[in-house]
């Protein structure tokens, strides 16, 4: 039974296609109608975010420059102090230096002294040698000279022996005595010699002394002079010891400022990336929204009204046979989204534009046996469009306004067609309609 009525259907109905029929859910040749704001919305806010971001970033970026500008200033009064202290300690090594000549003189000078005294000491040791022999040879003249006294005087002899046997002081008092007086002028003139040479002598010790203790005096002067240069010295290595305590605590304070400097400069380099991508996003949002507008406007264009009147029959108003009804057909075992059109005589004749509007496709290209064949698509906007398929020719082209009742095509069986016949689609917002709901069919 199902059978038979298919063959009725496919003999009697010659010209039933169709295409439409597999093509089930939103067919891809026909452009959605996309609403664009919600992303332009989005798009501004991403915009305003980054010149938001990038302005905060801006001040951050100077905020760092003016950190960076303040610690170098105040690193800059460390160098200048570090200057200040470097010289005072140049100078004070040269006092240093200085000093450090003047001990060694001052030492030259105490070895001087030193070595004059030892010689000193050398020429005294050498008088009172000298002293001593003579000593010895008048003790030995004063014993053979008593000897000739008491050869002489034969009394007391004794005593002037005893008198004699004590120091060389006595001799003054025995030269000088009456006794002497009857001596021997050779004898006294040689005991007179003997001594004013010991005196001499005696003098030269003493005067040696004195030179003695002057250089001893003149040693510890030195000595004294040098323990003033150790003390200057010391004073100085101390002022030396404070200027570079001080060099080196400006010296901290520098390098702390130099740390936070590069900190900082760290830190600016690194807002300035983050600007310069914030600033990138900001330019793909800003291209994103140019683009999203320029479609918007491509959107808006279809929306464009083109014509407000009644709908049009697609082909001549003699033609109102439908072999298929928009729906579900049994025979398909699928829906069909149009109607077919397929009075028998229909082959090559006129297609009309059911209403004003744009061309949006104009298929020439088609694979025999599949789908729509040749076809026009129009948008009428208000989310209205109509496809003609099958079509054996073509008279428009995209982007062309057509007025409604405009010849756009002839009736033909390209694509999936079991005979001429007009397929006629009309979507709104993208989905598709009863045809017979919005066309009204010549009576
Ligand atoms: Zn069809």
């Amino acid at each position: 039974m199902k059978r038979k009525a298919r063959t009725i259907r496919n003999t009697v109905f010659a010209a039933v296609c169709c295409a439409a029929v597999l093509l089930s859910g939103q067919p891809s040749m026909i452009k959605p109608l996309v609403s664009h704001a919600d992303t332009q919305s989005d798009l501004a806010q991403k915009i305003k975010d980054a010149d938001d971001k990038i302005k905060e970033l801006e001040q951050k970026i100077a905020q760092a420059g003016t950190d960076i500008e303040s610690n170098k200033e105040l690193q800059d009064n460390y160098w200048e102090k570090l200057v200040t202290t470097q010289n005072k300690i140049d100078l004070v090594n040269l006092s240093v230096a200085d000093k450090e000549q003047e001990i060694i003189d001052k030492e030259a000078e105490i070895a001087a002294v030193e070595l004059r005294i030892s010689d000193t000491e050398a020429s005294i040791a050498d008088k009172e040698m000298q002293i001593e022999m003579l000593d010895k040879q008048n003790k030995e003249n004063i014993e053979r000279f008593g000897k000739i006294m008491h050869a002489m005087y034969i009394t007391d002899s004794d005593d002037y022996l005893s008198i004699i046997a004590g120091s060389a002081d006595f001799y003054d008092i025995f030269v000088r005595s009456e006794i002497m007086k009857s001596v021997n002028e050779q004898n006294l003139n040689f005991m007179h010699q003997l001594m004013s040479d010991i005196e001499k002598l005696e003098q030269d010790e003493k005067d040696l002394e004195d030179a003695k203790k002057n250089l001893e005096y003149d040693k510890i002067t030195l000595e004294s002079e040098k323990d003033d240069l150790l003390d200057e010295k010391t004073a100085l290595d101390e002022e030396k010891k404070y200027y570079n305590d001080l060099n080196t605590s400006y010296w901290d304070e520098y390098n702390t400022y130099a740390v936070k400097i590069q900190d900082l400069e760290s830190r600016q380099a690194n807002l300035q990336y983050e600007k310069k991508v914030t600033q990138a996003d900001r330019e793909k949002a800003e291209k994103a929204l140019e683009e999203e507008i320029r479609r918007a406007q491509e959107a808006a264009k279809h929306n464009t009204v083109y014509d407000t009147g009644e709908w049009a029959w697609p082909v001549s108003p003699s033609f109102t046979l439908i072999t298929t009804y928009f729906g579900y057909d049994a025979w398909r075992s699928g829906n069909h989204g149009g109607i077919d059109i397929g009075n028998s005589g229909m082959m090559g004749a006129n297609i009309y534009a059911s209403k004003g509007g744009e061309v949006i496709v104009a298929k020439t290209t088609y694979i025999p046996g599949y789908d729509y064949g040749m076809y026009v698509v129009i948008d009428h906007g208000n989310g209205y469009q109509t496809l003609y398929a099958h079509c054996s020719a073509i008279y428009v082209s995209v982007g062309q306004v057509v007025n409604k009742g405009d010849c756009i095509a002839a009736v033909g069986s390209t694509g999936w067609a079991t005979g001429p016949h007009l397929h006629f689609e009309v979507r709104k917002d993208g989905g598709r309609i009863d045809p017979l709901g919005v066309v009204p069919m010549p009576q």
